[in-house]
């Protein structure tokens, strides 16, 4: 691909949006022209080594081979067909893996659009489940502070009121309950009052509670947080306990990314109800699935309605399933453990000179996921433009700087990764002096 000439980047400026921008004083943008492995190459030449896998999803690497044969082989047979009243191949065969590779018996499949679209079909089983149950007062959602869980009015809901980026939409939200997030951090002893918040709200107002939605062990865009797997088997005891569905939405940690297959498998539970997205095509392009169990979906369906009522236009696209066939096959297929393993232990090498830093609070790992955390909030554009004159892609938000690579980062790279990335930091403290 050819490099952008200045009228096409003008026009971006003037005309598009870009994630969480303004159109009067619009952020940088860097024009990249072609992606392959752990580079991205951008109009000017220079290539980068990925720190985000394009937020959790490109976890295979760009252009890989397998994935483009992939879609090349779909696109010559359908590139997409409605799914109201036909099936084919590439939604059976996804459905059926993910089926066998998620967490306890999830054995009935909805294929969603994106991440926030599975969360909304998540919350609209729970809601749907207990109108059908007989029960329709329980409605509410439960969940905990510094969630994040997508952009859409469903979502925006049961995102933290206030970290959660859509405080300024809380007057036109369904008002749900909050419980404080838990202080145990992955991997310190548990403490038990860490579940009394959620508990004393569960105790109170159970009645009217659909489920409780989290982010199992890693909270994500709302603070890059590991908590302990203790606190999900106390929640999950508690939902037990209080008729209460637990909704796990795996969007981000699905797939690998914090050492298990799935965050839940850390605390041996099972959700009622699973959302997953972000990585299920390897990041090649938009889809997301939530999963439930026979008995909810049976419920669902004998209730007045007589089906779940959902239906997207591009549901179950042949062509994205395809990918995340293969996608699913080739993680499956390697060994995605000890390689995760193998990145945990570089990253908590790699990183661990930032714990020495003035102005830097916290450095923590899990799996693939690094984070560096500032005492306070980074200016945005300045940093991402120390990083890109490094040759590394990390784009911080908040007071978090912080990297999840393609699993299939080297060594080396992951080397020049986080070497870069501690110096980044200690560059851009000492000029914020
Ligand atoms: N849930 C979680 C945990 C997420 O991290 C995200 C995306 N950052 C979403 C839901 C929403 O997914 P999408 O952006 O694909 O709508």
């Amino acid at each position: 691909m050819t490099a952008l000439t200045d009228d096409q980047l003008r026009f971006d400026r003037e005309h598009i949006w870009h994630p969480y921008s303004s159109m009067i004083s619009p952020p940088p943008v860097y024009p990249v022209t072609s992606a392959a492995g752990v580079r991205l190459t951008l109009a000017d030449g220079r290539e980068l080594i990925d720190g985000m896998a394009s937020w959790w999803s490109v976890i295979h690497g760009y252009n890989h081979p397998e994935l483009n044969a992939a879609a090349h082989d779909q696109i010559d047979q359908m590139s997409h067909v409605m799914f109201g009243g036909l099936t084919h191949e590439p939604a059976i065969e996804l459905s059926r893996k993910l089926v066998e590779m998620t967490p306890g018996s999830l054995g009935k499949v909805f294929i969603a659009d994106s991440g926030s679209v599975a969360v909304e079909v998540a919350l609209k089983m729970a809601i749907q489940y207990w109108h059908a149950a007989g029960k329709p007062e329980k409605h509410k959602m439960v969940t905990i502070r510094n969630g994040y869980h997508g952009d859409t009015f469903g979502a925006m809901a049961v995102c933290d009121p206030v970290t959660g980026m859509h405080e300024i939409f809380s007057h036109v939200l369904p008002q749900h309950l909050f419980a404080e997030r838990p202080n145990t951090r992955f991997g310190d002893a548990w403490q038990t009052n860490d579940i009394a918040p959620l508990q004393a709200i569960i105790e109170q107002q159970h009645a009217n509670i659909a489920a409780l939605i989290l982010e199992p062990v890693v909270q994500g865009a709302g603070g890059m947080y590991f908590y302990s797997p203790e606190y999900l088997r106390a929640a999950k005891a508690l939902c037990e306990q209080h008729d209460i569905l637990l909704i796990a939405d795996e969007i981000a940690t699905g797939f690998g990314r914090t050492g298990e297959l799935f965050a839940c498998n850390h605390a041996g539970v099972t959700p009622d109800i699973l959302c997953v997205g972000k990585a299920l095509t390897g990041g090649y392009m938009t889809l997301a699935a939530t999963l439930t169990t026979t008995q909810i979906a049976e419920t669902i369906s004998a209730g007045g309605a007589g089906c779940f009522m959902h239906g997207p236009t591009f549901m179950g696209n042949p062509l994205a399933c395809a990918v995340a066939n293969r996608s699913l096959e080739l993680l499956i297929n390697s060994d995605w453990r000890s390689n995760i393993q193998r990145i945990e232990a570089q990253l908590e090498s790699g990183l661990a000179p930032a714990r020495a830093l003035a102005g830097v609070a916290n450095v923590r790992v899990l799996g693939a996921i690094g984070v560096i955390e500032l005492e306070s909030s980074v200016q945005s554009a300045a940093i991402q433009s120390l990083f890109v004159d490094e040759g590394i892609w990390v784009r911080p938000f908040g007071k978090l700087v912080y990297i999840m690579p393609p699993y299939v980062i080297s060594s080396e790279d992951l080397a020049t990764l986080t070497h870069s990335m501690v110096n980044v930091v200690e560059r851009y403290l000492s000029l914020a002096d």
